[in-house]
């Protein structure tokens, strides 16, 4: 029997590294994206399910589970990744662009836990795996409120790793630091500069599969390049 994943943000960068990774292993894929066509396209490429959606509606969330028990029968590892940089500025705040950064990073986070749940105890176990990053552990002054959005998930992977483990389910998150995927195209040049050392996407994805096999309730892992990942404690 297959393993089933469900991944956020699958179209691009770390969660399509994960898709490939987990498919090359031999799971079947949910690739759930607001871009609707580059879901699509990674879909058949991994023979897998696309859902379109915005995560900061509930309702994907919910589809996106249904698509995987409907298509594959069971749903055993959720990979909650869709996240974006805020570029809130306080100084001249615009709420709009603060509830955005606030409704991927940490509502996409909590009802992909929330619609998820069920049908992983359903199954048995399974694991879910948030991305962070090395923002949700020290002070990033480049974003601050991305710096809050990946402090909040931290949190929540650390106060629902125990009472999950209860039931069976295994929640833990990966904190990578840059890495060269679409989200940091153009920042490396003109602020982080031309040597600044990037992470690949497969090293997290890598990082990422450590995570959900982990035994440890809460696992959370600190990926640098150049290094193998250190769990933080
Ligand atoms: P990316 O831009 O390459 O991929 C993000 C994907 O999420 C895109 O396919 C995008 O369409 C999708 N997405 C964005 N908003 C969405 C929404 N509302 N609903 C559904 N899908 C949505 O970026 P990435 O670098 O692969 O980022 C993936 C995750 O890794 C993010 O949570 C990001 O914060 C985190 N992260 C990235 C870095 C980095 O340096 N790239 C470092 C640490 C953590």
């Amino acid at each position: 029997m297959s393993t089933v994943a469900l991944i956020t943000g699958a179209a691009s960068g770390i969660g399509a590294a994960v898709a490939r990774r987990l498919a090359r292993g031999g799971a079947r894929c949910v690739l759930v994206d607001v871009d609707a066509d580059g879901a699509e396209r990674l879909a058949k490429e991994l023979d897998g399910t696309a859902v379109a959606g915005d995560v900061t509606d509930r309702d994907t969330s919910a589809r996106a589970v249904a698509t995987a028990e409907r298509a594959y029968g069971r749903l055993d590892l959720v990979h909650l990744n869709a996240g974006i940089s805020s570029g809130v500025d306080l100084t001249a705040f615009d709420p709009d662009q603060y509830r955005k950064a606030v409704g991927v990073n940490v509502d996409g986070v909590v009802y992909g836990v929330a619609e998820s749940l069920p049908a992983l105890t359903r199954g048995g176990g399974g694991a879910i795996v948030v991305t962070s990053s090395l923002a949700g552990l020290v002070a990033y002054d480049g974003d601050p409120v991305y710096t809050m959005t990946k402090h909040a998930v931290v949190g929540l992977v650390r106060g629902l790793a125990k009472p999950l483990a209860a039931s069976g389910v295994r929640i833990g998150a990966v904190c990578p630091g840059f890495t060269d995927t679409p989200l940091v195209a153009g920042m490396r040049d003109v602020f982080l500069g031309a040597g600044f050392p990037l992470l690949d996407a497969e090293d997290v994805a890598a990082a990422v599969e450590t995570a959900f096999y982990s035994e440890e309730p809460g696992t959370i892992l600190i990926v640098q390049p150049g290094r193998a990942p250190v769990p933080y404690r």
